[in-house]
C-alpha cells in the first residue's frame, strides 16, 4: 500500500518556541517517521499553496484580507490564542494546499492514503476569523475542493482532536454533502459540539457530536466509534474519508484532560481504515490537527500510517503506554452520551 506524505520545511516558519503550537511539533513527527523508516518508504507529496478561489469559497475576502495585512505588520496576535508572524499567511496558504494535494493525489490514485503533516491547524478558522491556533480551515478546503473539483456528493469529516473542531461545523452546519463526525472533552474550548447540534436544512443529521467527559480513554473512545461512528458512516456512505487527526487527547497531553493512548489512536484509525475499506476502497486523508506532547503526537501519527497499511492497531509501537486511570467503558455518564447520540440520530 503506498501512504503519500504531504510536508514542507515552510511549515516551520509560522513558529513561535514559547507557544504550545510550535514548529518542533512538526519536527518531532518527521524525526519518529524517519527513525522507523516509514518517511523513506512514503511517496512525498509537494504542497502547493491553496488557490485565492477555493480560499474565498470557503472565508471572507476581507478575513482573508485581514490574516495577510497583519501578518505582514510583523509579530502579531489574531486572538488571545492565535499568533501571526511575518511567515505566517503563506505558510497558512501552504497547509490549506496540503491537505488539498493529498486529497487530489489520492482521488488521482496515485495514493492509497495521504498524510498532510501541515502546520498551522484549522478546525477552529471559521468562514469570517481564525481561532485556537488555526489560520484557514485546511480540512473544510479540502472537502469542498474533493466536493466542487472532483463531483464528490458525499463527504465524512472524522474529527478525533480533544477539541471540538466549531469551525468546521459551521462551514457544513446547512450542507448534506459532508457528515461532520466529533468526539471532544465537553465541557472545554471552544464550547460548542453539544449533542443537539446536528446540522439545518439540507445537513440536518450530518452533524455528529459526542461530547465526552474529561478521563474518557481507550475504552470509552473505542465505543464511541465502533457503535456511534461505524453505523452512522455506513449509511452516510462517503466517498471520501478525511481526518482531522489532533493527538491532544492523549493522557501525557498538557491542554487536556483525557486518557487515550497511542495504541487508542490506532484502534481509531483501524475503525477508520474500516469505513474506508467498506465505502471508498482506501482514501483516507490526514489532515493534522492539534497534539502537544511531543512523543504522543509523532507516535500517533506513526501509529495511524501502520493501521492504514494493515497493521494489527494492538501491535503498534507505544513508548508511552497506556492511561492508568481512565473512564472504564461501562462508566455511567459514557453510557447516557452513547446512547442519547445514538437515539438523536436514529442509530
Ligand atoms: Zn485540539
Amino acid at each position: 500500500m503506498t501512504i503519500g506524505v504531504v510536508y514542507s520545511p515552510r511549515y516551520l516558519e509560522h513558529n513561535d518556541p514559547s507557544h504550545p503550537e510550535h514548529a518542533g511539533r512538526l519536527e518531532a513527527i518527521v524525526q519518529v517517521l524517519q527513525q522507523d523508516g516509514a518517511w523513506d518508504e512514503a511517496e512525498p507529496i509537494t504542497p502547493q499553496p491553496v488557490s485565492r478561489e477555493r480560499l474565498t469559497s470557503l472565508h471572507t475576502a476581507d478575513y482573508v484580507e485581514q490574516v495577510r495585512q497583519t501578518a505582514a505588520s510583523g509579530r502579531a496576535w489574531l486572538d488571545m490564542d492565535t499568533y501571526l508572524t511575518p511567515a505566517s499567511y503563506q505558510v497558512a496558504l501552504l497547509a490549506a494546499g496540503g491537505v488539498i494535494q493529498g486529497v487530489e493525489a489520492v482521488l488521482a490514485e496515485q495514493v492509497e492514503a495521504a498524510l498532510a503533516l501541515v502546520r498551522p491547524p484549522g478546525h477552529h478558522a471559521r468562514p469570517t476569523r481564525g481561532m485556537g491556533f488555526c489560520l484557514f480551515n485546511n480540512v473544510a478546503l479540502a472537502a469542498l475542493q474533493a466536493l466542487e473539483n472532483h463531483d464528490l456528493e458525499r463527504v465524512l469529516i472524522i474529527d478525533w482532536d480533544v477539541h471540538h473542531g466549531n469551525g468546521t461545523q459551521e462551514a457544513f452546519y446547512h450542507d448534506g454533502r459532508v457528515m461532520y463526525f466529533s468526539t471532544h472533552q465537553f465541557p472545554y474550548y471552544p464550547g460548542t459540539g453539544a449533542i443537539q447540534e446536528t446540522g439545518a436544512g439540507a445537513g440536518a443529521g450530518c452533524i455528529v457530536n459526542v461530547p465526552l467527559p474529561a478521563g474518557t480513554g481507550d475504552a470509552g473512545y473505542r465505543r464511541v466509534f465502533e457503535e456511534i461512528l461505524l453505523p452512522a458512516s455506513l449509511r452516510f456512505r462517503p466517498q471520501l474519508v478525511l481526518v482531522s487527526a489532533g493527538f491532544d487527547p492523549h493522557w501525557a497531553d498538557g491542554l487536556a484532560t483525557m486518557r487515550v493512548s497511542v495504541r487508542g489512536f490506532a484502534h481509531m484509525a483501524a475503525t477508520v481504515r474500516q469505513i474506508a475499506q467498506a465505502c471508498c476502497p482506501g482514501r483516507i486523508v490526514l489532515a493534522l490537527e492539534g497534539g502537544y506532547n511531543l512523543q504522543a503526537l509523532a507516535y500517533g501519527v506513526l501509529a495511524s500510517w501502520r493501521v492504514w497499511e494493515g497493521r494489527d492497531p494492538a501491535s503498534v509501537d507505544d513508548p508511552l503506554g497506556p492511561a492508568r486511570d481512565e473512564r472504564p467503558a461501562d462508566d455511567p455518564n459514557l453510557e447516557q452520551i452513547i446512547e442519547t447520540v445514538r437515539a438523536v440520530h436514529e442509530l
